[in-house]
């Protein structure tokens, strides 16, 4: 569904992928953790394209992501692509002189050209299932942000995508806000959403993922079930980087 093909990526000599290759299935949960620096950001951010690979391939179904083609028709290409693959950040990226509402209708309108009401819908679906639903006319600057987040997890969703990244969406909230945040992630896996999530959270990434890639130094080091990655793991740099995490 989203496949990884020798995915390699350099900035000037240093080698921050180094020959990555992940198949994930539809509606698969895959976790990936590593230490800061091992590349986690930099290959969920070449899967739409936004840091393009030095060498391998993207495929999402039967699209290749990341093609070779002239600017004009590329454009064109990497905005169809990415409107099936919502990414949430660690700093949420809301607009901030918008309303949520306007924040989540903006890209749906802007892109799949859907009139007023369907959009207003749209955002009304999406953030009743966040729980933001009384915050609608809201800006972001009056929300917390574990609101802010759930906000910015329903704009993704507007644009119904067939596949979530999350860059460690909850790194940037506070304690007591993270768990409303993993509460939103928790009931889309249940909904069998694809998901690719980077995470620093062990205990969720064991609760919710199907699979656990440990990445170190731009290689999968390790990969797993949780069950195994986080209980049984076989490689010492997995087990040495767990005893610090767990
Ligand atoms: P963290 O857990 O801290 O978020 P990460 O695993 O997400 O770390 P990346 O952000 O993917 O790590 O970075 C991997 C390596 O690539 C790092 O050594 C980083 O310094 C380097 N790097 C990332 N972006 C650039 C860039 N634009 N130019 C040069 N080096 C970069
Ligand atoms: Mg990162």
């Amino acid at each position: 569904f989203v496949d990884i093909r020798h995915a390699k990526k350099s900035y000037g000599t240093l080698e921050v992928l180094k020959d990555i290759s992940l198949q994930v299935h539809r509606g698969e949960i895959v976790a990936i953790i590593g230490p800061s620096g091992s590349g986690k950001s930099t290959l969920l951010r070449a899967i739409n394209d936004l840091d393009p690979l030095s060498g391998g391939e993207i495929w999402l179904e039967d699209t290749q992501v990341n093609m070779d083609l002239p600017h004009r028709q590329y454009e064109k290409h990497i905005n169809e692509v990415r409107q099936n693959i919502g990414m949430v950040f660690q700093h949420f990226n809301l607009f901030p002189h918008l309303t949520v509402r306007e924040n989540i209708t903006l890209a749906p309108k802007l892109l799949k050209g859907i009139n007023d009401a369907e959009a207003n819908k749209l955002a009304e679906e999406q953030l009743a299932k966040v729980g933001m639903l009384e915050r609608i006319d809201y800006y972001p600057s009056q929300l917390s942000g574990g609101q802010k987040q759930r906000v910015a997890i329903a704009r993704a969703l507007a644009m119904k995508p067939k596949v979530m990244l999350f860059d460690e969406a909850t790194s940037a909230l506070d304690p007591e806000l993270v768990e409303e945040v993993n509460q939103v992630m928790k009931a889309l896996a249940e909904e069998h959403m694809t998901m690719i999530i980077v995470t620093h959270e062990m205990g969720f990434a064991e609760s919710v993922c199907d699979r656990v890639l440990f990445m170190d130094q731009g290689v999968v080091v390790e990969e797993g079930p949780p069950s195994v990655i986080f209980r049984n793991p076989q490689n010492e740099r997995t087990r040495n980087f767990l005893r610090k995490h767990l």
